[in-house]
């Protein structure tokens, strides 16, 4: 049977959709160069890695497990029905992976480590009488805004849906008071209350505070203080340890993108670039991919935008041959988001607020025209705008050929949009200062090493 070894053996639990995984492993890689890998370790994870690619630390293996979706299932299109159907078989697979781990090593986990959607790891972390860390993707704000979701449904219980949705949040939550209910994501207080994507955020919302040693989370302190301090109280640790991106630089992009060298181009004007991304989900729909378009057209701001192919489609005839032949812009299904957003050409991010997205925004010093979809997005959006000022939200919440137009002038050409810079600017510089030795951020992370490295429960 699997003994305690003389290290670490940490069990990493991520969630296959959206960009939670990606994140989740850069922590993993950097927790894992700093752990000392025994040659046996060594020995297994290089012969067992399926390819040479992406090369992984060699004291970490990969463990798939089942996705839940039954042999001969066809996917209906269903809204959340892949997360769905995962969710539901999660928690009997994880089970297993961690069964295998052990039985593959010889040693017993020492420390679980997982999605914070996983509340059921509180359960898996008592049998395995191992820490459970949880590491939340989205903001601070987000996880706030589910922290708090049983006392918002109290206050907002009685109040008509068409006028609470308007309403503020006041003081139901701390520093989150110009935040309006219908910012809020779907399923805190509005939506389907009882689907297996809000119950799971529910259950989230009790377990983390009572049963997690630490929650990390990709964001900064100087960021959010008010939030970030009352999250602090609520969780035994919560650990700010982002931007992640400054605290561990990724490897540079492979050269095959042309985006930078265009960038680099000698007609752009400093802050003169919108940069354009949905991220990796989100597909804005064919009118409104339109309207990016011709608004792009209209005011001639040169712009890199990331598309992917299937999407294409819906750009006006012409249009990608066109803008590139003038050497307006460029059309590419994935760009090298982290360093077109460091890059001093561009001057406005035309994003959908993904908390990854806006935080690599933030630590570029690039300030915001917002399109939020779904989830965390719109509660992002608002705080760009009225908390951070660091960016406007499109009127009426989509884009039109004059709104977009009309946001583009704001934030390129007006003084207000040089003050977005400015403030964008001050909280570029704090996440600086977080993820240099010594910072909040380093020292947030030391604490996360120390955490995982321990091996008996706290
Ligand atoms: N991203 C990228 N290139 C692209 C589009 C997106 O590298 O062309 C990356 C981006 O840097 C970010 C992530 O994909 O880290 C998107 O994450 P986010 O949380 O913003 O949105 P989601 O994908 O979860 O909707």
């Amino acid at each position: 049977p699997p003994t305690t070894g003389a290290g670490p053996h940490v069990a990493v639990l991520a969630f296959p959709f959206g960009t939670h995984a990606g994140p989740l492993l850069a922590v993993v890689d950097r927790l894992a160069a700093l752990s000392p890998s025994t040659p046996q370790s060594n020995a297994s994870a290089f012969k067992n890695r399926p390819s040479a690619d992406a090369s992984p630390p060699a004291n970490v293996r990969a463990h798939d497990v089942w996705d839940g979706i039954p042999e001969g299932y066809e996917l209906t299109g269903r809204h959340q029905e892949a997360i769905e159907l995962f969710m539901s078989a999660a928690p009997a697979g994880f089970r297993q992976g961690i069964a295998a781990a052990e039985a593959e090593s010889g040693r017993k986990v020492s420390c679980l480590v997982t999605d914070a959607f996983y509340w059921f790891a509180a359960e898996m972390a008592e049998e395995l009488r191992a820490p459970w860390v949880g590491f939340w993707t989205a903001g601070p704000n987000a996880l706030s805004a589910h922290l708090y979701t049983d006392r918002l449904r109290e206050a907002l219980g009685n109040v008509p849906v068409a006028e609470a949705e308007e309403a503020q949040l006041g003081s139901i939550v701390l520093g989150m008071s110009k935040i309006r209910v219908k910012d809020l994501p779907e399923g805190v207080v509005t939506g389907n209350l009882t689907s297996i994507f809000s119950t799971m955020l529910h259950n989230m919302s009790t377990h983390l505070p009572k049963s997690a040693a630490a929650v990390f989370i990709n964001s900064f302190r100087g960021l959010d203080p008010t939030i970030t301090d009352d999250l602090a109280s609520r969780f035994t640790t919560f650990l700010n340890i982002g931007p992640f991106h400054l605290l561990s630089p990724p490897p540079p992009p492979p050269n095959s993108s042309s985006c930078l060298p265009w960038l680099d181009g000698p007609n752009l004007a400093p802050a003169s670039v919108a940069y354009v991304s949905f991220g990796s989900v989100v597909t804005p729909p064919p009118h409104e991919i339109r309207a990016v378009a011709e608004s792009l057209e209209a005011t001639r701001v040169p712009f890199l935008w990331s598309l992917r192919d299937h999407a294409r489609a819906h750009l006006p005839q012409g249009f990608a041959e066109r803008s590139q032949g003038q050497g307006q812009g460029m059309v590419v299904p994935w760009a090298p988001q982290v360093e077109v957003l460091g890059h001093g050409a561009v001057g406005v991010f035309v994003t959908h607020c993904g908390w990854n997205s806006v935080l690599e925004s933030i630590a570029g010093g690039v300030p915001m025209i917002c399109r939020p979809f779904f989830g965390d997005q719109r509660l992002n959006g608002r705080m760009i705008e009225d908390v951070w000022g660091i960016g406007v939200n499109l009127e009426g919440g989509v884009f039109s050929k004059e709104g977009l137009v009309g946001c583009l002038d704001r934030v390129l050409k007006r003084e207000e949009g040089k003050r977005m810079r400015e403030n964008v600017g001050v909280l570029k510089e704090k996440a600086e200062e977080a993820t240099k030795p010594k910072g909040s951020s380093s020292d947030d992370f030391c604490r996360l090493v120390e955490l995982v490295s321990t091996t008996t429960m706290p």
